[in-house]
């Protein structure tokens, strides 16, 4: 079979949730028995989305080959199970440089070298590394942004020049929005009719409309799309908003999308295959007990709205750990700083069955995270301390407990007298000041102590975990740690870092250096997400 292409794009508005309809679709095409694998494309100048603000772009998703990727790429490896490399990431800055790249050693042999045709040629040459290195049957490819503006119009060229050279392997799905307006009250479908004309003037009539809006599309709206969008019959489909995320694949093969897909490319289903699937989704509509769990961060830009993007795969794996367990996940964000203002962490936390500080940079709001850290651990509430969240807990205990009181991590205090967090100094960016890629980024092995928690978790004692941060946990440190009962048990066989502490005699109180949110997956929960959650719900 030749490989199979689906373009996703947007219309009207951004964040009508192409990434969930994208990944939602590879479940089900998956579910009917396809190797399915998801490419991003990014339009932002930017070479990886490590150096993207994150309140404008939301979490930086690490893959398993170490690329800081958009949080696409996080709800993909989610939906499809699976793992997705960096291969599947692209940012208009990726493009561009590797054609300049390429032009300086001469590759074009001394042609002049264009926008058009060799930007949108460097494209799907990447869409097809992608599809080798994914080892993909069926390919999906999200072009982000919106049809209309400048910014994707390479990449949308890209998918008609692939379209033109293989009409049959190649389909469109325009994911738009109509909107209801309050004073109207009524479903609007002229944006979308312009948003279809307007990936017409592109060159593009979509195969299919997703119609997101906040109620079901009803037939008159479906057959005015259809009319002045020049779509078939049984090709417009209605997406209204769900309760979560993973109820999406249904609605879409409710509408029998996956099997219109596959007769469009002249192929069949192998298998339909749902069971875990239709589990999962009724585990997240069928709750047991509430377990509460409090998110202690700094708080980006201006308030609620920007935090949970930035910490989308902390929230999934809390979610996915709470419906394997029969759980209803309750998330809470406690804005630190209030703790470094005279709020004693007591008043806030006694409300919640566990407490998670997440990865960060940066001083603001540290002092806090502390104050809640020594809460939880002098307390015995559960704590799953990631990356920042580790350092922090290793922090507190330096201080408290071994009495070095000034201790810090040189990313806020340089001339600590205990440098407990400290950085290994990296000549590439000190003498280069080339900032972008120079974390310690993506899988890394890491050992772990038949004698812990962490080892009855994992059941396994060497097991691969993703990275993205520049400081380490001080070595000279590790014995007093240990004596002391913060016990370092996990370590990076490749160069003895400490990856993972865990304190003795508390129910749960864990720190990973790396981050364990980017290996969860709904049908997958990640063990130590499930110990922690089960820990909380049992303490309180
Ligand atoms: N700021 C810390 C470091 O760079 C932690 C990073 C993180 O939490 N991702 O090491």
């Amino acid at each position: 079979m030749k490989t199979k292409f689906i373009f996703i794009v947007g219309g009207v508005m951004s964040g009508v949730g192409k990434g969930v309809t994208a990944a939602s679709i590879g479940r089900i095409l998956t579910n009917k028995g396809y190797s399915v694998s998801a490419v991003k494309i990014d339009p932002y100048i930017n070479v990886d989305a490590g150096t993207m603000n994150p309140v404008e772009h939301g979490e930086v998703f690490v893959t398993q080959d170490g690329d800081e990727t958009d949080q696409d790429i996080g709800n993909y490896e989610r939906f499809l199970g699976k793992d997705i490399l960096s291969s599947n990431y692209m940012t208009t800055g990726r493009v561009y440089l590797s054609v300049i790249e390429k032009e300086r050693k001469l590759a074009y042999r001394g042609k002049c070298v264009e926008v058009v045709p060799h930007i949108p040629e460097e494209v799907i040459l990447r869409i097809k590394t992608a599809v080798k290195d994914s080892g993909a049957e069926i390919m999906i490819v999200e072009i982000g942004g919106t049809v209309g503006e400048y910014q994707n119009i390479l990449f949308l060229e890209a998918a008609r020049m692939m379209h033109l050279r293989a009409k049959k392997d190649v389909q469109f799905i325009l994911v738009s929005y109509l909107p209801i307006p309050g004073n109207l009250g009524e479903m609007k479908t002229k944006p979308t009719q312009y948003a279809i004309r307007t990936l017409n003037s592109a060159g593009i009539q979509p195969d299919f409309v997703v119609c997101r809006a906040e109620k079901d599309l009803d037939i008159p709206r479906r057959h005015k799309l259809e009319l002045f969008g020049n779509m078939a019959s049984g090709s417009v489909i209605s997406a209204p908003d769900v309760a979560s995320i993973y109820d999406v694949p249904g609605v879409l093969e409710d509408q029998h999308m996956g099997n219109k897909l596959l007769r469009n490319f002249g192929i069949r289903p192998r298998k339909n295959n749902w069971t875990s699937w239709k589990k999962l989704t009724h585990n997240i509509h069928n709750p047991g007990k509430p377990v509460r769990i409090a998110m202690v961060g700094k708080y980006f830009g201006s308030g609620d709205f920007v935090l949970p993007d930035a910490y989308i795969s902390v929230i999934e794996s809390v979610k996915h750990a709470a419906w394997s367990q029969n759980l209803k996940p309750e998330l809470a964000w406690i804005d630190s700083e209030k703790f470094e203002n005279g709020q004693a962490p007591k008043d806030i936390l006694k409300d919640f069955d566990g407490v998670i500080v997440p990865g960060g940079f940066g001083k603001r709001g540290v002092e806090g995270k502390i104050k809640a850290i020594e809460y939880c651990r002098t307390h015995k509430v559960p704590y799953f301390g990631l990356c920042y969240g580790m350092q922090l807990a290793a922090v507190e205990f330096a201080r408290h407990v071994l009495g070095h009181k000034k201790a810090h991590t040189t990313e806020i205090d340089p001339s600590t007298p205990d440098p407990l967090i400290y950085i290994i100094p990296n000549k590439i960016f000190e003498e280069t000041k080339k900032y972008g890629g120079t974390m310690r980024l993506g899988a890394y092995p890491c050992q772990i102590d038949k004698n812990s928690k962490a080892f009855e978790y994992y059941g396994s004692e060497m097991i691969s975990e993703r990275h993205r941060h520049r400081y380490e946990f001080n070595n000279d440190y590790k014995d007093a740690f240990n004596k002391k009962g913060f016990k370092t048990v996990g370590i990076c066989p490749d160069n003895g870092l400490v990856e993972i502490l865990e304190l003795e005699g508390h129910p749960f109180f864990i720190g990973t250096q790396f981050h364990p949110e980017f290996k969860s997956r709904p049908l997958d929960p990640h063990p130590l997400f499930v110990g922690f959650v089960r820990a909380a719900a049992t303490v309180n």
